[in-house]
């Protein structure tokens, strides 16, 4: 019997209807619920006994992420926002069911005490740190540029970028050779959407930012590497992300003709964080359903 899956039609070509969630949103209350993986992730032991930090876990990719590094054998801690606390439960509960150790880090990450705070309690309730994901974002779309307040191009950058430099800089003194550091990207790094300028902005700095971290690195035997996805169903659409009529054809414009979903992205920050990509460092991988990112 064949094993084939298409993935034209591996995972639904969705459908979402009109819906509006206040920023950040949860997940638990999006139609349909984003799928991170919880009935299909089979792990097989690739990071077994590692400890991760992933920032935005409760939800989308970095949950999907999350239960993906437990059933592969890690310890993982998540970062969230206070208002997520329900989507983060069902992520602890799966990290715990698969084993493993969890740690629920709710707070801020605009604020730089949480940055710092996040990682000193992983390192305390794990004994050290050795894969870190920075993942969380906020993306808010405006019509023109000139509909961005200076307080919001502000939050967003701190949200994004201040995020993922203060944290990575409070984990590397605890990172050994071996470890690795993620980034999230976005194809909105390379092609920017007209609605997001500030978003994209903070893409293409996770991109730059993995390529040069990477090479400060490589001699301390530390890989550092980014992930972009393309349209991936998430909440971070339907709360404010992407104008309605955007969210209710969301996706279908790749190549594939429909939306990633979350557990679709796991794989690829298993395998950079494994010493599967050993020799990879530096390195960009783009899953978007199709269509050819500039290199
Ligand atoms: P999501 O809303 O499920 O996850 C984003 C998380 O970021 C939130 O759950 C929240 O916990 C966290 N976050 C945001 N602001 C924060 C703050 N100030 N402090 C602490 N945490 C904060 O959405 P997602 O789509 O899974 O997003 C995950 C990553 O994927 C983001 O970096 C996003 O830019 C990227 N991405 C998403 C898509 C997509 O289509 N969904 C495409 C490309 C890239
Ligand atoms: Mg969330």
């Amino acid at each position: 019997m064949s094993t084939l899956k298409d993935p034209r039609t591996l995972f639904e070509a969705i459908e979402p209807p009109a819906q509006i969630q206040e920023e950040p949103g949860l997940e638990t209350e999006a139609t349909p619920v984003p799928d991170i993986g919880l009935d299909s992730y089979v792990g097989h032991g690739r990071l077994k006994g590692r400890k991760a930090l992933i920032t935005g876990g409760d939800s989308g990719i970095g949950a999907a992420v999350a239960i993906a590094y437990a059933r592969e054998g890690a310890d993982v801690a998540i970062s969230y926002l206070p208002s997520e606390q329900k989507d983060a439960d069902r992520v602890i509960k799966a990290i715990e069911d698969a084993g493993q150790k969890a740690l629920a880090l709710p707070g801020d990450l605009i604020e730089l005490e949480q940055c710092e705070k996040i990682v000193a309690e992983t390192v305390k309730a794990f004994g050290g740190l050795d894969i870190l994901v920075n993942n969380a974002s906020r993306q808010r779309w405006q019509e023109k540029l000139t509909d961005i307040t200076d307080e919001e191009f502000d939050k967003t950058m701190k949200a994004n970028v201040y995020s993922s430099f203060r944290v990575t800089k409070a984990a590397l003194p605890h990172l050994e050779p071996g470890s690795a550091i993620l980034f999230t990207s976005s194809v909105n790094a390379y092609s920017p959407s007209p609605t997001l300028i500030d978003y994209g902005v903070t893409k293409a700095a996770m991109n730059n930012l993995a390529k040069g971290l990477s090479e400060q690195l490589v001699g301390d035997g530390i890989r550092v590497n980014c992930v972009a996805p393309g349209p991936v169903w998430t909440v971070l659409q339907p709360s404010h992300g992407q104008p309605q009529e955007k969210v209710q054809e969301f996706g279908r414009d790749t190549g594939l003709g429909r939306a990633g979903q979350p557990v679709e992205m796991a794989g690829a920050y298993v395998y950079l964080a494994s010493d599967e990509a050993s020799f990879v460092t530096g390195e960009t991988i783009v899953a978007a359903g199709g269509g050819r990112m500039p290199f």
